[in-house]
């Protein structure tokens, strides 16, 4: 451990505030350059990681130690460039009630895949320790943990990109941390293991269909976005989304 040498790139989303007072910060990390997200409210009420990425847990363990609230870690899917530093970052923060971690449990088919696929890019893996499964299918569940700290959160599953791929939606924020399954300008692949293109598609269907235009749209790798502008400039996701007619 503390031997991975990647970029830690911290960008202070400072126009972004979840709620009352919520503020948004995206590390990217890793490899391959996965967006780590960290919400904390400066209240000390809770703070959200969304998919500690190689490197998360030495990024973030110092910056949350001493955060008085919760912390709730949410795991859009269990490849290794968003969950291998899931277990790390819990228990180095001293794991339940302090911390604890949220996945859906489609997603656990996945961690052999992404042990492997850690150690051919030189990253650490350890297989998530979870304390919320998520089991909603091809639907919306509340993201329970949040909803007991007052945050109102829905996860949306969308099968695809991975079978237990979930968007984690903020509806007062009215942000959707989409991991891979939509980014800016494209769509998330479907020709890994376990990836399934029409369950993308109509998992794509389902976000039209949740996420309200004006929805800001934070996404595993690149850049933020809306859905709005997504809807209309987004060829991938038109395509997807004109399938439905036809
Ligand atoms: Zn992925
Ligand atoms: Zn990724």
């Amino acid at each position: 451990m503390g031997t991975q040498r990647f970029t830690v790139e911290v960008v202070r989303l400072t126009s972004a505030m979840l709620g009352e007072g919520f503020v948004l910060q995206r590390f990217v990390l890793g490899p391959i350059n996965t967006n780590t997200y960290v919400v904390t409210d400066p209240e000390g009420g809770v703070a959200v990681v969304i998919d500690p990425a190689p490197g998360a847990s030495e990024a973030l363990t110092p910056i949350l130690k001493g955060f008085e609230g919760k912390v709730i870690i949410l795991i859009t899917h269990a490849h290794f460039d968003h969950a291998s530093d899931a277990a790390r970052l819990r228990a180095s923060l001293g794991g339940p009630p302090k911390a604890v971690c949220v996945l859906h449990e489609l997603d656990k088919s996945m961690y052999r895949i992404s042990e492997g696929a850690a150690r051919w890019f030189g990253a650490e893996w350890e297989d998530p320790v979870v304390d919320v499964y998520l089991t909603v299918r091809e639907g919306v569940e509340p993201v329970k943990p949040l909803r007991e700290e007052g945050v109102a959160a829905l996860a949306i599953h969308v099968p695809g990109h991975t079978p237990g791929s979930v968007t984690y939606y903020f509806l007062d924020a009215r942000a959707a941390f989409t991991g891979d399954t939509l980014f800016k300008g494209t769509i998330g692949r479907t020709d890994f293991p376990g990836g399934d293109p029409e369950a993308m598609r109509e998992s794509l269907r389902r976000l039209a269909r949740e996420l309200p235009p004006e929805t800001r749209i934070l996404p595993g790798h690149g850049s933020p976005t809306t859905m709005g502008r997504e809807l209309r400039e987004n060829y991938a996701l038109k395509q997807a989304l004109e399938g439905d007619e036809s």
